[in-house]
């Protein structure tokens, strides 16, 4: 289902105009009202609008990072220089919790809510679900901005049957006895509720969802992974991806399953960066780099050229289903890169790698880089699951290696261990542990 068909197949050339207008406001306000962009703008040689031009000279402006915002908060300023509206305009602050374990906020206005949940509402609407169907899903609202994917549900017309997560049981009595057509969990957690309902003699691909819509993590759009996912679910996988900063949801895939496409289109400008360099790259197919967005029609606290760390590739193909734009598979963090002898490795390719050996393997895999840091010297270490009862067979090992050599050009150590060994995650999973 196209949610807002008239923004959805419209011709990128279009939208990319309607786009430059609302970014010349957004740069405007930015230099009105944030005192961290200002200073950012002065420091670039930029002091007002005009000069910065529009979407087109965009990346002549700076890079935004994470750690520059958090820079600048104080026990006066705790959302930080970057907030731009009066406290009365508003109406909901999230939180992240930082590495260092200081909450950073992210104060959203009444019309920041309404622009989340439309772009997410278009994104999740993508996978194929319908007005009057049941969702049951399984994110803790809690004080995450995914929590305002939730709204999302009710906006498409689904009954919406929320559950948070920490109870298996629960979700799989939910499908048993609500019968809902579609499910929202983690990539993780929909491996690990395969594994549970597996163990307990319960037939999920028989139950009734038929769609499985995974969000918060790389790994959905990987195709041996997902296919292990439709398998043990009997139903098809389809993944959105959002960055708490810039919105929820912002990228929703639809049935073509090949990529997501930007519901938060006309919210939010993508572009890609070199993640070593910084240098723009196209938005071209088959272009591949971290990827950084610029909130268009914001008011809490704006960002500009906002790197999320996401390293993804891109599409520009027509798409069969009609919606216009590029469209995004996300490989993995850049957080999650290693370099290995000057080659970039990200675990989750070698998850994607080491799952076409499923059966004989269970899919669950840790990389584990021997040095500090983020370069490593060959062999790289990694730990491959085997399959339930599956004894390890050195010609397996050295299959997998051979064929991570050649896919992802890095040498690895393939260890098998036995079913089970590698902890299980009903959220995030860890691909690497240093
Ligand atoms: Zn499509």
């Amino acid at each position: 289902m196209i949610l807002a068909p008239e923004v959805e197949t419209r011709p990128w050339e279009e939208q990319l105009a309607l786009d430059d207008a609302a970014y010349r406001e957004q740069l405007a306000y930015l230099l009105e009202r944030s005192p961290f962009y200002r200073d950012k703008f002065a420091a670039a040689g930029v002091t007002d609008a005009a000069t910065a031009g529009g979407l087109a000279a965009i990346a002549g402006l700076p890079l935004t990072e994470k750690r520059e915002l958090r820079a600048t908060v104080t026990p006066e300023d705790p959302i930080g220089a970057h907030l731009c509206a009066a406290p009365e305009e508003i109406v909901r602050i999230y939180s992240t919790s930082g590495t260092t374990g200081a909450p950073s906020f992210i104060p959203l206005t009444a019309s920041d809510l309404e622009n989340w949940v439309t772009g997410s509402a278009r994104s999740y609407a993508a996978s194929g679900v319908q007005p009057g169907q049941r969702v049951a899903t399984t994110y803790n609202a809690g004080p995450f901005a995914a929590g305002a994917a939730l709204a999302s549900f009710d906006r498409i017309g689904l009954c919406h049957v929320p559950l948070g997560s920490g109870s298996t049981e629960r979700l799989l009595r939910v499908i048993e006895l609500l019968r809902p057509a579609a499910a929202v969990l983690t990539p993780s957690y929909a491996a690990y509720v395969v594994e549970w309902a597996a163990e307990r003699g319960i037939d999920l691909p028989g139950a009734s969802v038929e769609r499985v819509l995974v969000a918060g993590e790389p790994g959905g759009g990987e195709p041996a992974f997902r296919a292990q996912l439709e398998a043990g679910w009997g139903a098809r996988v389809t993944e959105a991806m959002g960055i708490g900063d810039i919105g929820v949801s912002l990228w929703g895939e639809c049935e073509a399953q090949d990529g997501m496409h930007l519901g938060a289109r006309g919210f939010v400008h993508a572009e890609l960066i070199d993640p070593a360099t910084g240098a723009a790259r196209a938005l071209e197919d088959g272009a591949a780099g971290e990827l950084v967005l610029t909130h268009l029609r914001h008011r809490g606290a704006p960002l500009l050229r906002f790197r999320t760390r996401d390293h993804v590739e891109v599409r520009t193909r027509p798409c069969p289903c009609g919606r216009t734009g590029p469209r995004i598979r996300c490989v993995g963090r850049t957080d999650d890169m290693l370099i290995v002898r000057g080659v970039n490795v990200f675990p989750a390719a070698v998850r994607e790698v080491v799952s076409a050996f499923a059966p004989a393997v269970s899919g669950h895999i840790r990389v584990r880089p021997p040095a500090p840091g983020v370069k490593q010297e060959p062999p790289l270490p990694v730990s491959v699951e085997l399959a339930r009862g599956a004894d390890p067979d050195p010609a397996l090992a050295e299959g997998i290696r051979e064929r991570v050599r050649s896919q992802l050009v890095v040498q690895v150590r393939v260890e098998l261990v036995p079913w089970g060994s590698l902890a299980r995650s009903q959220y995030k999973s860890t691909l690497v542990e240093h």
